[in-house]
């Protein structure tokens, strides 16, 4: 099986990657310092330690569904952030915007969405108009609202989201909303309000999608939130609540942020949790 194809039961996730960047890890993590990073030269490395991120979606073939979790970047050529190969890097999995009978996100945030719309002339449409479109509505409510959307720095809810409404078949769920027989969203806010994981079960199997729960394994071990955390307090307590529970019900952990394809566990060591990929 191809390493970025993860079987669980009688899910098949395959991890596609949209882009990577790096940044200054204490730019982000601001509450650390460079000598806290020595700690983790695996994970960033450099006088200034440089921390690169994955920015990976998710495909879920499950109960005859094709299930797209998250869809990147999108090729809007923004500032500070590389454009997203989604497309391409579908269709070298085979699979054409039609295939895709469901798309969810973990959360509305800039690299997460923005392969929901496409260029067309001056307007930006769906990039999948036949498919469904599911959100948390406490995520959709949140972002969505004028205030929120239409705020600098939020301008990609502009040109990424509220172009699919009156475009696409949109369904608005519970954070809790089973997606289909073997996917259930788990309500993980902090990073966002209403960010959500997924929790994957199949025939004794079971994974946890993670979003951005965690956007580095060290933070698996760490109780470190970073500068894109909504709220960094919440978003440090849900994770630890997490990672307990991925630990102790020995869940596989697909975390998109992490290195390429993200696939792992959680493992536990001497009362420390870390990430040990497959
Ligand atoms: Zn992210």
């Amino acid at each position: 099986m191809a390493n970025n194809v993860l079987q669980v039961g009688a899910v098949e996730i395959t991890a596609i990657l949209d882009a990577s960047f790096s940044f200054p890890a204490t730019a982000v993590f601001t509450a650390t310092t460079k000598e806290q990073w020595a700690s983790y030269p695996e994970y960033a490395t450099g006088d200034r330690p440089m921390l690169s991120a994955s920015m990976t979606s998710f495909l879920v073939r499950a109960g005859g569904k094709t299930i797209l979790i998250d869809t990147g970047m999108g090729a809007k050529d923004r500032q500070y952030f590389p454009n997203g190969r989604l497309p391409d890097a579908l269709a070298e999995a085979g699979v054409r915007p039609g295939d895709i009978d469901l798309v969810v996100v973990t959360h509305i945030h800039i690299d997460h969405v923005g392969g929901h719309t496409t260029r067309q002339g001056d307007a930006w449409v769906p990039a999948f108009p036949t498919s469904k479109h599911l959100f948390a509505q406490k995520e959709w409510d949140y972002w969505t609202a004028p205030g929120v959307a239409h705020a600098r720095g939020n301008e990609y809810v502009v040109d990424c989201v509220l172009p699919l409404r009156d475009a696409v078949d949109i369904e608005l769920v519970s954070s809790e909303h089973r997606v289909t027989d073997e996917i259930t969203m788990l309500p993980t806010p902090g990073h966002t309000p209403a960010h959500t994981s997924y929790l994957i079960s199949s025939a004794g199997e079971s994974a946890v999608i993670l979003g951005d729960v965690a956007h580095t394994p060290v933070q698996v071990t760490e109780g470190w939130s970073g500068i894109f955390d909504v709220d960094p307090v919440m978003a440090a307590e849900t994770r630890d609540a997490l990672m307990r529970r991925i630990a102790g019900e020995r869940h596989l952990l697909v975390a998109g942020h992490f290195p390429f394809p993200g696939f792992g566990r959680v493992v536990e060591v001497e009362g420390r949790r870390y990430w040990r990929g497959l």
